[in-house]
């Protein structure tokens, strides 16, 4: 088996609408091509030798072992992949449940694609699939030590993507309440909401979070001093900074016992508390120097250690943090309660699990030594020992939950505090024996207020209820169901797209809304391109969705982009689909038209159930689309007699419909005239049947977004570009006695389209100047030939500079054998050089003639025409 090539989706797909997480493989089998499992010896036996679980695939059987039956009776390899890729990233942890295989075009060469979690650990499972897979076909067999390393492998691959217990907690949160959410470039930074509706979060700091009460948090000794002068009962206590200073700081502060610790540190590291006697007073203020120049002696208050979280001025949540202890079995020394404590799962390093691993060390040998113990003791049964101090979960620490405990008073006070710091985020670390009585009462205190809280603890308890705290969050950000999208109009089609896009861009930007938008010929945001270039992937759609000046998206989505990686949106308020005719057939495993119009689909069933499919009723494939999406729909039609759009109507259904030279919005009985095809430039004085009906989408997408048809007529009689900004479509050109049209059309039916446009030409003869890329297919030479000799009345047959691999003449030829097919007597001429075949088509020019090029290169035919005097360039955009 050989992989060929491996594709990331992140968006909806061609696979799903609603699995955005999906690896594609092209995988050749190879010699396996013909051999369905049951034909390798061995293979069933050495599969379930090394993956037993597959035992829970149901697969088409639909029950236990339904997999593991079709591998027994005989399945191909690429089937066999998919499970055991999928069973991979299951043993490490990621729960995924999708995978499709299906056969290319090309015989033995399957698309196996699966779910992934983690887009590295869904690649990695593939190919170690194929591995696993390709070793039981060669030994019988796959070594277990491979496989566990694969799967430690991907676990890492897991717990390296992890966000962190806040930030998961926050976007879990988003998730339940669609709001999107995508990690950016630098600094953990992660974006919730779309363009100008955006907020930004770093852990559990937002954007919000003013820079002055995070530093004021930071600095300990400024927070106390600001508390106490407000009246808030903190820890009495100074700050020094030399060792020399320590015996008078003890005695300001009332005596033993003391607390020493960094000026600015955290997570408890460098803190000693309870020194009891002049050495550990020593011993602590050396551990304090290795983190902090300037050090804090402090009264040491008795009692428990608890954390307020503060969010939006209100305590959403109450954690009683109780340092890492173990409780004595009577059998089992300290040491061995400590390492069977962490054997909990739910104990990981650091910050990246539920609770952290504890770890003996000075400050546990120190505390033993005070309770009576070594590690080696053996407490007995129920006593409780500590190893630390403070409670820090980030040392061992457990959290109970308190929430519903907390005294009015303290909830009142702690309020009061988060505003005098001025977070809207804080977690305040009280210590008083009873927090279910006022602080004040107990002689407790607020030893702290710490910017960007953890949540964990809240979230995850080890006792007591769970918080929803990334709730309060999600609350104060996106309050009262403020958006935190924008409105998205996603546009597909074979032809017209960057055309409709444009065009619907510049409709919508007449409400005022800063519109972003990408094309093929580049993003723009408002009047503005942020960068040229063929722009119609999901990256490109990521420009316009984290810029935080867009209130509107209109995002070309061709094929490419969504075959290569998905939509870069999860849903459109309006998903456009302007016609599938065949192009690029053959490519990316898309082999025919239907296969390409289950791709444009996609943007079709993509949309939010509220929103808008709008469908061109005159095309039956994309007609048929209705069924597949579950938004309302919305009909496009050119034809005013289409009886598919008269029963939309009935129905109560919505559509825009050429009528009478109008283009209308027929709602219910109401027919909304738009404008006169005539008075839309677009549409080249309504000559252009097919710019018509772009122009009948567009204001189609905009109408069912509630764009008043004042505003569509104010763009479609507003909209213009020069030939600058887009050369190559339509571009026709006034030369005195004469016209000349240029375009790029580039498959039977925009050589149709453009047809439709000439054939409207009655003012004189029309000339085509013809030809196509080599790569195409010959029966689409033949097909110009035939549409060629249909349309003009003389033909100039030439070739691109590039033949693309075909021998000179041939497409000529080909082009030559349509025109004799569809019409013998017609006029041609062959001139395979194209400026040759330009310029001779521009001198014999009769007057009133038009005469049409379909040129490898625009911007040469442009200028041979501009050299001849142009006076006036009539753009169907101008
Ligand atoms: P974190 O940022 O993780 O909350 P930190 O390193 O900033 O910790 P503090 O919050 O100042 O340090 O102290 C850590 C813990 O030590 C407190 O939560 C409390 O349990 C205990 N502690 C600190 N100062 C005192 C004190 N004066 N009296 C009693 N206990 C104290
Ligand atoms: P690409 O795939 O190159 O990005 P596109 O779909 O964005 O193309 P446009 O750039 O808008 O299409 O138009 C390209 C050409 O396609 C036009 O110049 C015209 O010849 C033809 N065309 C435009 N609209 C239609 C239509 N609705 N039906 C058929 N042909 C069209
Ligand atoms: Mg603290
Ligand atoms: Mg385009």
């Amino acid at each position: 088996m050989r992989i060929l090539k491996i594709q990331t989706l992140r968006g909806p797909n061609y696979w799903s609408i609603r699995r955005h997480k999906l690896i594609v493989m092209r995988l050749d089998l190879e010699n396996l091509a013909e051999t369905p499992s049951n034909q390798i010896p061995g293979f069933y036996e050495g599969l379930v030798e090394a993956l037993p679980s597959l035992e829970g695939h149901y697969c088409s059987p639909g029950c236990r072992g339904g997999f593991l039956m079709r591998v027994r009776e005989g399945t191909m390899m690429g089937h066999i992949v998919e499970h055991v890729a999928l069973e991979l990233q299951e043993l490490a942890g990621m729960h995924v449940g999708f995978g499709r295989t299906r056969e290319t075009a090309t015989p033995g060469v399957y698309q196996v694609v699966i779910e992934y979690l983690n887009e590295e650990a869904g690649r990695y499972a593939g190919r170690a699939a194929v591995r696993l897979c390709q070793s039981i076909v060669d030994r019988g067999r796959y070594p277990k030590a491979e496989l566990e390393q694969d799967i430690q492998d991907l676990k890492d691959f897991w717990r390296d993507a992890s966000l962190g217990p806040s930030t998961e907690a926050i976007v879990k949160e988003a998730e339940k309440r669609g709001i999107p959410w995508m990690p950016l470039a630098a600094r953990f930074l992660i974006q919730l909401g779309y363009g100008v509706n955006q907020k930004r979060m770093q852990a559990t700091m937002t954007d919000k979070t003013g820079i002055l009460g995070v530093e004021l948090a930071c600095d300990k000794e400024a927070t106390k001093r600001i508390l106490a002068t407000n009246g808030v009962p903190v820890p009495r206590g100074t700050v020094i900074n030399f060792l020399d200073d320590l015996e008078e700081a003890i005695e300001y502060v009332g005596g033993y016992p003391i607390v020493i610790k960094p000026l600015d540190g955290n997570h408890g590291r460098g803190i000693t508390i309870d020194i009891r006697n002049w050495d550990e007073a020593e011993a602590g203020y050396d551990a304090a120097r290795q983190v902090s120049r300037s050090i804090i002696v402090e009264r040491y208050y008795v009692g428990r250690d608890h954390r307020v979280l503060v969010v939006d001025g209100k305590v959403v949540a109450v954690a009683e943090r109780v340092p890492a202890h173990v409780v004595g079995d009577g059998k089992s020394t300290i040491a061995e309660l400590v390492d069977e404590t962490n054997k909990d799962p739910n104990r990981g390093e650091g910050h990246d699990n539920v609770l952290t691993k504890i770890e003996l060390d000075r400050t546990s040998y120190q505390l033993l030594e005070r309770q009576g113990y070594t590690v080696n003791s053996v407490p007995p049964k129920g006593q409780i020992c500590y190893l630390r101090a403070t409670a820090n979960l980030s040392t061992g620490g457990i959290a109970v939950d308190r929430t519903d405990e907390i005294h009015p008073e303290n909830v009142w006070l702690a309020q009061r505090v988060v505003k005098i710091i001025g977070l809207d985020i804080a977690g305040l670390d009280v210590v008083t024996t009873d927090i279910s009585r006022p602080l004040r009462e107990m002689d407790g205190v607020i030893v702290e207020v710490n910017a960007a809280p953890g949540f964990r603890m809240h979230v995850a308890p080890s006792v007591g209820t769970p918080r929803n705290v990334a709730g309060a969050v999600m609350d104060m950000l996106f309050p009262n169901e403020k958006p935190s999208r924008l409105p998205i109009l996603s546009v597909t089609g074979t032809n017209g797209k960057t055309t409709t896009t444009r065009l619907l861009a510049h409709i919508y930007k007449q409400t005022g809304k800063v519109v972003g938008y990408t094309t093929t010929d580049g993003t723009y945001i408002g009047d503005f391109l942020v960068e040229a270039g063929d722009n119609t992937g999901p990256q490109s759609a990521h420009v316009i969705l984290q810029d935080p000046t867009v209130e509107v998206a209109v995002l070309e989505s061709a094929r490419g982009g969504i075959l290569r990686s998905g939509l870069g949106f999860d849903a459109a308020n309006v998903g456009v689909v302007l016609n599938v005719a065949a192009d690029h057939l053959g490519i990316g495993d898309i082999d025919t038209i239907e296969q390409l119009a289950n791709l444009k689909s996609v943007v079709a069933e993509a949309v939010f159930p509220d929103g808008y499919a709008v469908l061109n009723a005159d095309d039956h494939r994309v007609a048929a689309m209705a069924e597949k999406t579950k938004a309302n729909i919305a009909y496009f039609t050119m034809n005013p007699d289409s009886e598919l759009v008269r029963k939309h109507i009935q129905k109560g259904g919505v559509a825009a419909v050429y009528e009478n030279g109008y283009l209308s919005i027929v709602k219910g009985d109401w027919t909304h005239r738009i404008e006169r095809a005539e008075n839309i430039p677009l549409t080249m004085g309504g000559k252009a049947p097919f710019m018509i009906a772009n122009a009948l989408a567009a204001s189609l997408a905009a109408f069912v977004q509630n764009v008043s048809i004042e505003q569509i007529r104010s763009g479609l009689r507003t909209f213009r570009a020069s030939v600058s900004q887009t050369p190559g479509r339509m571009n026709l050109f006034n030369l005195g006695k004469y016209h000349a049209l240029v375009d790029y059309a580039h498959n039977p039916a925009s050589y149709e389209a453009v047809g439709s446009f000439v054939r409207n030409w009655t003012s004189g003869q029309r000339i085509g100047i013809v030809g196509g890329p080599g790569d195409r297919r010959d029966e689409d030479f033949v097909i110009l030939g035939k549409l060629a000799a249909d349309i003009f009345d003389y033909i100039i047959v030439k070739e691109d500079d590039d033949t693309r691999g075909r021998p000179r003449g041939s497409a000529a030829d080909l082009i030559i054998q349509g025109i004799n097919q569809a019409k013998p007597n017609c006029r041609y001429e062959s001139i395979l050089d194209e400026t040759q075949a330009i310029n001779k088509g521009l001198d014999m020019a009769p007057d009133g003639s038009l005469v049409v090029i379909l040129p490898e290169s625009v911007s040469r035919a442009i200028r041979l025409i501009k050299v001849r005097g142009v006076q006036e360039e009539i753009q169907p955009q101008s």
